[in-house]
């Protein structure tokens, strides 16, 4: 049988789990280009219930694992005005046992590198793709010292993409005023399994448990603040916004920082380039979206192969129907969690007004709600 061969470029979390789901295809030869990666230590990412099957699958991960937590309830709290304003929302409402398995990225890369590895189906190159040339017909890679030949590249390079570049693949880019600081803190009181959502006058404050009495912070606020914060400073942020809910917080005195930004590609493919996960799409980290979009990329993409009787993964038909196949649930995400987003960070009548319309119609009404939880958790995706 002829075999077809991709390159996937970027061996980040996507890529690998791209890489081990292609390799259950027999008439397709992985080649998995990249370095082993390195996430922040304290940076977890919430895989939503409707997602983690992929990982219990290409893994066997199991879902009671002690390096995973469930994120059964979450309470957002606005604080915006003089008097708080809370929602609850608890899994059992749409009949599950959670919304979301919280785990660490180093740890899942590590399990998904060690997979790669025992993998004899995928082709592991250590290194970085530096060029590439494509038409129709082919796509030619190159790294500093190689250059190889493929039916279809997949570009799953994150968000500063060189493949995207190299392919002309146009984008828009945001970048907010905001910035991202990701640290861990430990609490005297239980978390119970429940994430919290402190919302102030331009910031976000975000707790996810990773153990019981441990959970790791996810905070947004104005770039300068973020950039001069010191571990007291910080301390007291946490302490002032979480206490009521979690006790005495200890938090991490090591932290990181990242950019608050939104990338949306125009078109998932030219040629026979293809783009998924960040390298196609990046949103704010809210509501746990960015990675279970690739992720969702990565199975659209896996069933269009199994179910087409065209066997060669690169051309125009699979590529544009794979564009097809995702282009509206990115288009919702993109805009509706950018639009969550600025109605946070920003306190003008326009965004104060749907933020109050948002939080009266969850609270008062169970079909909102339950519309909001299924559409966030992309049942029927
Ligand atoms: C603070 C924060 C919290 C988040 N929380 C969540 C969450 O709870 N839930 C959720 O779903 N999402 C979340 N996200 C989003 C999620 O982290 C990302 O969507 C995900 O990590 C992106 O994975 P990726 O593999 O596409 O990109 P990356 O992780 O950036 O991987 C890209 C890889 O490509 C490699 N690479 C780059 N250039 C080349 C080259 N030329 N050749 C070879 N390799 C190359 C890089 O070295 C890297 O290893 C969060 C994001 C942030 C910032």
């Amino acid at each position: 049988m002829q075999k077809y061969k991709i390159a996937i470029v970027g061996s980040g979390i996507i890529g690998m789990t791209l890489a081990l789901q292609l390799s259950a295809i027999n008439h397709i030869n992985v080649t998995l280009f990249g370095k082993k990666p390195k996430y922040s230590e304290f940076k977890t990412t919430a895989i939503l219930t409707t997602s983690f099957e992929i990982y219990e699958r290409l893994l066997d991960l199991n879902k009671s694992h002690p390096q995973i937590s469930k994120l059964k309830k979450f309470k957002i709290i606005d604080e915006l005005k003089t008097k708080k304003k809370i929602i609850d929302f608890d899994a059992t409402e749409i009949n599950l046992d959670c919304f979301a398995y919280n785990i660490r990225d180093n740890f899942l890369a590590d399990r998904l590198y060690k997979e790669i590895k025992n993998n004899d189906s995928i082709i592991f190159k250590n290194e970085f793709i530096e060029g590439l040339e494509d038409n129709l017909s082919k796509t030619i890679l190159n790294t500093s010292d190689e250059t190889a030949e493929f039916d279809l590249v997949i570009g799953a390079d994150g968000r500063n993409s060189i493949i995207r570049e190299l392919a002309e693949i146009n984008y828009s880019k945001k970048i907010y005023k905001e910035s991202i600081l990701v640290t861990e803190v430990n609490h005297s009181i239980p978390n119970n399994n429940t994430s919290f959502e402190i919302h102030r006058n331009g910031s976000l404050l975000t707790s996810v448990p990773t153990t019981n009495k441990k959970s790791a912070i996810v905070m947004i606020d104005a770039t300068e603040k973020i950039n001069n914060i010191d571990t007291d400073n910080l301390n007291k942020i946490i302490h002032d916004g979480l206490s009521t809910y979690l006790g005495n917080t200890i938090v991490n005195d090591k932290y990181s920082i990242f950019p608050s930004e939104t990338i949306n590609a125009e078109k998932l493919y030219r040629n026979r380039v293809m783009l998924v996960g960040e390298s196609a799409h990046v949103i704010p980290p809210i509501g746990a979206q960015g990675l279970n979009l690739g992720l969702r990329d990565i199975i659209t993409f896996y069933n269009l192969l199994l179910d087409s009787n065209e066997k060669d993964p690169g051309t125009k038909t699979i590529l544009s129907t794979f564009n097809n196949m995702r282009w509206l649930d990115i288009y919702k995400r993109y805009k509706s969690v950018n639009l969550l987003y600025q109605s946070m960070m920003n306190n003008n009548i326009g965004y104060s007004a749907i933020r109050n319309i948002g939080f009266l119609t969850l609270k008062k009404s169970r079909r909102v709600r339950n519309i909001l939880l299924t559409e966030g958790l992309s049942f029927n995706k």
